[in-house]
């Protein structure tokens, strides 16, 4: 294919209704036709990026291959599109002005003014147009974050005007908007949906698409309607219902020959209907399955619907691959101790200790920890996870009361966690971590080689602390075994109990690379260690 065809997808009306579920689900059926397509993020905040956010502010930050810190949207793309991401996917306000003006204090602009328009807008065009040229995709879809009229986002929509005059058919703009239904008046309101397209006109957009957000069909006459008074054409006025699991969305979009529209707006035969086999067996596996598997996840961000986003559909992914349905359960580690946790924990098929950062609501997941060791409970430690499963059993175990992460406690006498050595002369927060992909070498025999098959894995990182190799000799001895361990520093990775059914803490992230088409084997191997356990009742 001659030029990369670049699709905006702009959202009006309100914010959250699902920009990032429809850029991937388009995402999806574009690729299921055989093209090559990245999806991109813009998000109009002066953070460079979303790593120094708390979950309260931004929900997850999910962590890309290379090392970089971004919004969780880039979780949906590559769960949807089985690629990976990469940090040109995820771009924010403060990256655009810190470049600019790097490029002005090394002189670049000769002088000149430097502005909003032309040269904030000139290094957005840039990041757009730096995916497709580079590597060569056919699409590349750029999710502009922000609700249309934002003070914040003018820059990046008056960007998507110029690339659209630039390039005229190679460029399409998907409108994403709500319809609410006033239920007192028993009636859907259009109103919001016109008032936000004349928005984007008043910016110089015309929008190709428009998709409409709602909870019912809408009847014939109001998509009329739409398309009458939004300039826009009628089979390209699409609904997207609620559906019960994201991963219907596609479908939604299919059904309505969504791609279809997209591929004759940009001036490309559309031929057959792709069949979507592996998408469509996830999701009838999906709907077939019956019986429930019972998992409880331990953290402090639980009443957040979005803080622990990849792991939860980590799970759920990897509950349907054991053809059961997911019944998450969610435990605030600030409200469990040591008398409470047996009687709230006793359902639970598993239990996930979820990842985080500092001592709120550690003894909450020490005392789950604990359950979960005692009797029997299949547990999977993320990162933050498998630390407290470390202190946890110096603590109880071996006798080393006090013993913590020095993240927690600078001055324990038993430091089993510690500040990575690199990290020592670290200042600045930002993109500090310890993060993205590095290599992991697993022990054969061990329960993480059986989940993985194989013993060279990569997975991802964001952590500033480790465990403590000067006390690995006496955790083996009494039972709880370095299992996984980068090849190059001997930084351990992955810790076990394998007296117990499933007991695993790892200290890398593999939530982030869990896909529908590719669900992570760990997740996988927990929840079948948790299918197990159930059976045993
Ligand atoms: N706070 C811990 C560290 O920095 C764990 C981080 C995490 O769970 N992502 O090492």
């Amino acid at each position: 294919m001659a030029d990369t065809k670049y699709i905006f997808v702009t959202g009006g009306v309100v914010s959250s209704i699902g920009k990032g579920i429809i850029s991937a689900s388009v995402g999806k059926l574009l690729q299921a036709r055989g093209y090559k397509v990245t999806i991109q993020k813009f998000d109009p905040y002066i953070n460079v990026d979303p790593g120094t956010l708390n979950p309260y502010e931004h929900g997850e930050c999910y962590v890309t291959a290379d090392g970089c810190e971004t919004d969780l949207d880039l979780g949906h793309y590559e769960r949807f599109l089985n690629v990976p991401t990469t940090r040109a996917n995820n771009i924010t306000t403060g990256r655009i002005y810190l470049n600019v003006i790097n490029k002005e204090r090394r002189g670049d602009f000769l002088g000149k003014t430097v502005q909003v328009v032309p040269h904030i807008t000139d290094e957005i065009k840039r990041n757009v147009k730096l995916l497709g040229s580079k590597n060569k995709y056919d699409f590349v879809i750029t999710e502009i974050g922000g609700t249309v009229g934002d003070i914040e986002s003018l820059p990046f929509i008056e960007s998507v005007r110029q690339l659209k005059w630039e390039m005229g058919k190679n460029c399409v703009n998907i409108h994403l908007t709500y319809v609410p239904y006033i239920a007192a008046a028993k009636e859907y309101k259009t109103k919001p949906t016109q008032h936000s397209v004349k928005q984007l006109q008043e910016l110089g957009i015309q929008p190709d698409i428009l998709i409409l957000r709602t909870e019912h069909e809408l009847s014939e006459s109001i998509l009329n309607k739409v398309a009458l008074f939004c300039n826009v054409s009628k089979d390209a006025v699409i609904q997207s219902i609620d559906v019960p699991t994201i991963y219907e969305v596609p479908l939604v979009l299919q059904r309505q020959k969504m791609d279809e529209v997209i591929l004759r707006k940009v001036g490309l035969e559309a031929g057959q209907e792709p069949e979507m086999k592996p998408w469509h067996n996830f999701l009838n596996r999906m709907n077939a399955a019956t019986k429930q598997v019972k998992i409880g996840l331990v953290g402090k961000y639980v009443e957040l619907q979005d803080a622990y986003k990849s792991i939860d559909e980590s799970l759920f992914q990897a509950a349907i691959y054991n053809d059961r349905k997911l019944d998450l359960h969610l435990f605030h580690s600030e409200k469990l101790n040591d008398a409470n946790a047996a009687g709230l924990l006793k359902d639970m098929d598993g239990l996930l200790i979820a990842p985080g950062f500092g001592q709120r609501g550690i003894e909450g997941k020490f005392a789950a920890i604990k359950y979960a060791r005692e009797n029997d409970i299949p547990c999977l430690g993320v990162c933050l996870g498998l630390q407290c499963m470390v202190i946890e059993f110096a603590r109880d175990v071996l006798g080393m009361a006090d013993a913590n992460s020095t993240e927690m406690d600078p001055n324990t006498p038993f430091k089993v966690i510690d500040l990575m050595e690199e990290q020592k002369n670290i200042t600045n927060m930002g993109g500090s971590m310890r993060l993205g992909a590095y290599e992991c070498v697993i022990k054969k025999g061990s329960k993480a080689y059986e989940a993985y098959g194989k013993e060279h894995i990569q997975e991802r990182h964001r952590h500033r602390y480790e465990f403590n190799n000067e006390y690995k000799s006496k955790f083996e001895a009494a039972g709880m075994m370095c299992v996984g361990e980068n090849p190059d520093t001997g930084l351990v990775e992955i810790m076990e109990i394998p007296t117990l059914k499933w007991f695993v803490g790892v200290q890398f992230h593999p939530e982030y690379n869990s896909t529908v088409v590719n669900p992570n084997p760990l997740f996988v191997r927990f929840v079948k260690a948790a299918v197990e356990n159930a059976k045993k009742d």
